[in-house]
Parts: C-alpha cells; sequence; structure tokens
C-alpha cells in the first residue's frame, strides 16, 4: 500500500490530523491503529473535561494553553454542529491551605494570561463557595465557568467518519512494526503487510517516544508511565454537586495530582484519577505490567529516568501513588478533604483507567510542554498529555502548519469544517 502521509496512531490527535490534511490537502492520507477502533486508548480513557486554560503555565506549557484556549470553541462548534454533548458544566478548583490559596492566585493571573476573560474566572472565599456548593469544604476556590463535560471517545468515532467522507482511509487493527527509509520513502512493516509512505507523522501516544527511538530521533528522552484509575460512585451521590471539583495538587513538579471529584457529561460521578506508576502504555494489568518490567527497568537506568529511582520526593508520591490504588478507602478519603460527604462504601466498582506516559529529559526532569520534533520524512509528537483531548483540533493544526511551512504538505485550502485554517493556526502562533 502507498500513501504519502502515514499517521501512526488513531487517537484523538492522529484522527484530528487526518481530519483536517483530508480537507485542506490533496495527500493521500492513511491512519494506522493496532486497537480494533479509533480512540481505544488514553482518548477514551480518561475525565472528560473540555478544560479552560488557567492551569497551565503560559510560558512552560505555552502549547498546552493555546491549545486548550482554542480547543474548547472548537469542540464546542464540532459538537453543536453533529448534535453531541457538550455539557458547560464549569469546574471548581479548591484550596485546602495557605500554599494551596497561593496556588489558586497564580492560576488567576495564567487564566487571563491565557485569554479567559475575567467573568469566566472568578476567585471565591469559602462562605461563597458554600453558597454555591453546599458539600464542598475548603478555604478558597476558583469557579471557572469555562469548561465543559464530553466523551471523547464519541467525538473520535466522529471525527474519523468525517476524515473517511474526505478520503483519508482508517486501516485498525494494523500495527506498526518498523520503519525503514529507503531514500525516497519510508517502508512500515506491520502486521498486515508494508505500506510505502512519503512521509510518517508520529502521534502514537504511549509508543510515540519508542518511535522517535526507532527513527534515531531524540533519543535523549524517555518517558515513564502512569496509571490514573477512578472508581465509579452510586447513583444516590449524582447532585452531591452541580460541577466537578479538582484540588489544587501539592507538587506541581511531578505528575502526580490528586484524584478529584468528576460529575461526567452524562452525569455519573467518579472519583480519580491518581497516577500509579507503571510499566506499560497499556500496563491496565499485571500480567502486561510483569511482562513489560524487565525491559522498561533496564531503559529507565541507561536514562535520565535513572534519576527518578534515587529522587526520595518522587519515591515517597508514588508510593502513595500505589497504596491509594490497593486501597479504595485510601482513594476515596483524598476527596472527602474537600468533600467530606462521600463514603467509600458508596463505591463499588472501579471506572476505566487510562496512562499517561511522560516525558523525562537527560537531566531526570518531567518536561513540562507536549514535544514536537521532526526526522527528514517525518514529525513526532510527544508528551502529549493533558489537556491534550482538549487541544487535538487546534494542535492538529499547528502541526499542520508546522509541515506546511517546511514545504512538507501543500495547503490547497482554507476552509476545513466550520474553521479557517489560516486563522485556527494563527492562535497556536508562539
Ligand atoms: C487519566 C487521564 C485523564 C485525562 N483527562 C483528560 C481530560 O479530562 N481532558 C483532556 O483534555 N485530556 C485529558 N487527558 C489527556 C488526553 O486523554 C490525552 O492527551 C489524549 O487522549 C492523547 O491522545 P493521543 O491521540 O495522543 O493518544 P492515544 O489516545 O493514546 O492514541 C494513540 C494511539 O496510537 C496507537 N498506537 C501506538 N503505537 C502504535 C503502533 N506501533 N502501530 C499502530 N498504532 C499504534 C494506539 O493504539 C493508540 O490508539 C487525560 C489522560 C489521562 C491518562
Amino acid at each position: 500500500m502507498k500513501s504519502d502521509v502515514t499517521i501512526i496512531g488513531g487517537g484523538i490527535l492522529g484522527t484530528s490530523l487526518a481530519y483536517f490534511l483530508s480537507q485542506i490537502t490533496s495527500s493521500k492520507v492513511l491512519v494506522l491503529d493496532q486497537s480494533p477502533q479509533v480512540g481505544f486508548h488514553t482518548s477514551s480513557r480518561n475525565t472528560g473535561k473540555v478544560h479552560a486554560p488557567f492551569l497551565y503555565d503560559p510560558e512552560k506549557k505555552k502549547l498546552f494553553a493555546k491549545a486548550a484556549k482554542a480547543g474548547f470553541e472548537m469542540w464546542e462548534t464540532y459538537s453543536k454542529q453533529k448534535n453531541l454533548q457538550f455539557k458547560k458544566d464549569g469546574v471548581l478548583e479548591v484550596a485546602l491551605d495557605e500554599p494551596g490559596i497561593k496556588r489558586l492566585e497564580k492560576y488567576m493571573s495564567w487564566g487571563e494570561q491565557n485569554g479567559l476573560q475575567k467573568d469566566e474566572i472568578i476567585l471565591l472565599d469559602g462562605t461563597e463557595v458554600k453558597k454555591q456548593e453546599p458539600e464542598v469544604v475548603c478555604q478558597k476556590a476558583i469557579y471557572c465557568k469555562k469548561d465543559a463535560s464530553v466523551d471523547y471517545g464519541v467525538l473520535t468515532k466522529y471525527i474519523m467518519e468525517d476524515a473517511k467522507q474526505n478520503g483519508a482511509t482508517f486501516l485498525l487493527d494494523t500495527r506498526a512494526e518498523s520503519i525503514q527509509d529507503r531514500k525516497d520513502f519510508l517502508e512500515i512493516k506491520t502486521n498486515n503487510g508494508v505500506i510505502q509512505t512519503s512521509f510518517l507523522i508520529n502521534a502514537a501516544g504511549g509508543m510515540s517516544i519508542d518511535l522517535a527511538h526507532q527513527m534515531g530521533v531524540r533519543t535523549d528522552l524517555t518517558d515513564i508511565h502512569f496509571r490514573g484509575e477512578y472508581w465509579q460512585a452510586e447513583p444516590e451521590y449524582r447532585h452531591l454537586t452541580k460541577t466537578s471539583v479538582y484540588s489544587v495538587p501539592k507538587h506541581p513538579e511531578y505528575p502526580f495530582l490528586d484524584p478529584h471529584w468528576i460529575v461526567r457529561s452524562d452525569g455519573r460521578c467518579e472519583v480519580g484519577p491518581n497516577a500509579v506508576p507503571v510499566f506499560s502504555p497499556y500496563g491496565y494489568t499485571i500480567s502486561e505490567n510483569v511482562r513489560k518490567m524487565p525491559s522498561k527497568i533496564l531503559e529507565m537506568l541507561s536514562s535520565g529516568a535513572a534519576k527518578m529511582l534515587f529522587d526520595s520526593q518522587f519515591l515517597s508520591l508514588a508510593s502513595g501513588e500505589i497504596l491509594s490504588s490497593l486501597s479504595k478507602t485510601v482513594m476515596i478519603n483524598r476527596v472527602r478533604e474537600f468533600l467530606p460527604k462521600v463514603d467509600p462504601k458508596k463505591f463499588k466498582h472501579r471506572g476505566t483507567a487510562g496512562i499517561r506516559s511522560s516525558i523525562i529529559d537527560k537531566s531526570g526532569k518531567f518536561v513540562t510542554d507536549a514535544v514536537v520534533t521532526s526526522g527528514e520524512r517525518s514529525f513526532h509528537i510527544l508528551n502529549y498529555n493533558s489537556p491534550g483531548a482538549t487541544g487535538a483540533l487546534p494542535f492538529a493544526v499547528y502541526i499542520i502548519s508546522q509541515m506546511k511551512n517546511k514545504g512538507l504538505v501543500k495547503v490547497e485550502k482554507d476552509q476545513c469544517g466550520p474553521w479557517s485554517f489560516g486563522k485556527i493556526s494563527e492562535l497556536l502562533v508562539l
């Protein structure tokens, strides 16, 4: 099989790339995914929030912040067009102590810098919070109106259908196993045969760093995987709060967020996610983790991730996360700090866990923003973590505009769906 552009990964990002490329270029676009459906992994296994950009440092998370700002409006428009759920339910970010309040003040200023309007993000004291959400206990909170709940798995499927109608091909159950540079084209060996492509986009989520390494790209980086687990609340909790409630992370330099109280787009409530270190981007089960443990530990020891193994703060936080994986009560109690009414006994079933793969640099530090890097015939998107689903549509436009600027793709049309390619790409200029 031959294609002009092959995208490895049919998650929300790869599918969004196919959606735009198939509309504004005449390139033959092919998407490969090893799974039976698009959006099968992280893109369907998340909290389902369309995040307002107040949580993102405009300097250290520039790309994520800009994409989240643009993504909110784009998903709202798209959901309206397709008659899909886009529940503008807002979010409460609560602080329980003085350092937390300081962080909220920082978030207020980031929100403004990232383009939120003054009436979209409000700082409340504990009494004002009580009026709005009587069950919530905190010292202060940010209420952000501009936050919504969706089902990203469903959105990914709709985006795929549009891309297919515009001529993109999706090969599912097809795993890219190796990539060879044949001078004039790349040859991708898969379990379903060989593909020749002029250009490759690596949007493989938790496998993206491995694919990049196979092609000799960014071998200075590595990753660590964290499983985010959820517990489902019994239906009687459905009206406990009107909005989802997040607490300020105590250690924002690490990817350990405290579990949230989540109200999903269909009204179901959950507690989660924690962040349990695992050995594979698909480490949902013990057997997968045992299988991948030896190779992952060896890889970690020969990279910047080795420093994490000797970072006492990281190890102590990680062991807390493991404990909250083993004990439901420990996990639910983390939410009880701000929502005292929740009782661990009312959580009988686990929710669907999702895995985030965080990139670590040579010095052993977590990389904060998404990393976009190119090889001669390839583009690689690494560290595409939260709020990646929120920003997927504008981020895809950003990647295509980078390709256009490098002469790798010819954009022949400005109109793409309800948007102008030119206008959206301007929103993500750094
Ligand atoms: C617990 C959790 C909660 C989150 N909550 C939110 C939220 O509320 N809001 C938000 O905006 N973001 C959230 N995120 C982040 C968001 O879900 C991700 O940023 C986004 O889904 C990443 O999309 P993706 O397409 O890059 O990756 P993925 O969805 O992982 O897609 C990558 C695809 O590549 C395929 N693949 C990999 N290797 C190969 C190969 N060799 N051959 C073929 N196919 C391959 C995989 O099968 C997979 O389908 C959350 C993430 C987690 C883990």
